[in-house]
């Protein structure tokens, strides 16, 4: 019987217990054994009870659960060899040569090292004592299937990550309650939303909520943002909008690199010298809620079909098959190389596709502002 484990790895999203919960059945559909590593790559390291044999009962109600019930972290060890030698020692104890994890880019590069040294990893934990010889006879080639969970949309070669709606629907409710507070009092609100190196959630919760502006990472604007911002604020005031929406992401930067903070903009609204905006200002900050509560209807179902797929790849993978991740194309399940997305995804530094990018930017400071 082939033995499969699957782990939630990096940052937690909406949507990881649907992927657990898809492949714990589909593993079990297709008369394999089927294995839980708690704690990501800790547990893999740890061993013992981090690593449980799961039942087709165990992830029952699974899909409309939040967060991830097997955990997730993040683990020195698994950076050096010797911890990817005691995680591949517990692997095999285990009788497992198949591993599926959910998680970011980081856990994705891990998970393609360690099956790059698969091979030597064993040699040496044959040569150190730790396992004889016939104990790894069967353990040749580590298989490894990727599934992209993350809230910020930030992989390339996928058009979504599992968790990104999910995420991007709990900013558009946060915004939408905060309108209504803008509009009774005439306010200005500096909403910050997550995304340090992406701007794919700001970006899209601009134009899901017609906010008047908004600043991410990529792209840094071309002009003066003071300039821009002042312009397009004033513009819409004009027209008798009693609520102005500011959106910024963590790792929003101006032309120059520089960070460009909540508190900045704020100051700037606010500012009530000559031929200043004047607006009374508040500074919102969504924090965590943005990877909270269940995943939307869109993410379980691409975290269904990616589980299923992902089980799929792993039956089907010879020694010769490059390791890939599931990706959804244009609304299909695919299989993609996998350390070819993770290098894209370094080289480009934004994952938003350059034409939806210009089309979006173009919305974010017009009269399509609500
Ligand atoms: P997020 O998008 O939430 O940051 P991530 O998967 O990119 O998710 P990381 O913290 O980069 O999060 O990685 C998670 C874990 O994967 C790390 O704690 C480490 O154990 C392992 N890992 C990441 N990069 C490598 C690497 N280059 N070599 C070995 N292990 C790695």
């Amino acid at each position: 019987k082939k033995k499969i484990a699957v782990m939630t790895s990096g940052g937690d999203s909406p949507g990881m217990n649907g992927v657990v919960r898809a492949v714990v059945r589909m593993a079990i559909h297709m008369n394999c054994d089927v294995f839980a590593v708690y704690e990501g790559y800790e547990g893999l390291v740890r061993g013992g009870d981090q690593i449980k044999k799961m039942d087709w009962h165990d992830v029952r109600g699974w899909l409309s659960e939040g967060g991830t019930l097997i955990g997730t972290a993040r683990c020195m060890a698994f950076y050096e060899r010797p911890g990817r030698l005691t995680a591949a020692k517990n692997m095999v104890l285990n009788g497992i040569d198949a591993l599926i994890i959910c998680g970011g880019d980081g856990s994705l590069t891990g998970a393609d090292k360690f099956r790059a040294e698969w091979p030597s990893l064993l040699e040496e934990l044959v040569a150190n004592g730790e396992l004889a010889k016939d104990q790894i006879t069967p353990y040749k080639h580590l298989n490894i299937v990727g599934i992209v969970g993350s809230i910020d949309n930030d992989l390339s070669g996928t058009d979504a990550t599992v968790g990104c709606y999910s995420a991007l629907s709990r900013i558009c409710e946060m915004v939408d309650y905060i309108e209504a507070t803008a509009s009774s009092h005439s306010r200005a609100f500096v909403i910050e939303v997550m995304g340090r190196h992406c701007g794919w959630l700001a970006l899209l919760a601009g134009v899901a909520t017609g906010a008047d502006f908004v600043f991410i990472p990529e792209r840094p604007q071309e002009h003066d943002w003071r300039e821009d911002m002042s312009v397009v604020v004033n513009r819409h005031r004009q027209m008798g909008k009693r609520k102005t929406i500011v959106i910024v992401a963590e790792g929003a930067r101006d032309k120059d690199g520089n960070k460009i903070s909540p508190e900045e903009i704020r100051d700037l609204l606010s500012d009530k010298t000559e031929g200043g905006l004047g607006l009374d200002t508040r500074i919102t900050t969504l924090g965590h809620v943005q990877r909270g509560g269940t995943a939307v209807a869109y993410d379980r179902v691409l975290a269904t079909l990616q589980g299923v797929e992902a089980v799929r790849a792993v039956l089907e993978a010879t020694p010769e098959t490059e390791t890939c991740f599931i990706a959804m194309n244009e609304n299909k399940i695919v299989r993609k190389p996998l350390m070819k997305a993770v290098q894209e995804t370094k080289e480009v530094a934004h994952a938003v596709d350059s034409k939806d990018f210009e089309k979006a930017m173009s919305l974010r400071d017009t009269e399509f502002a609500d």
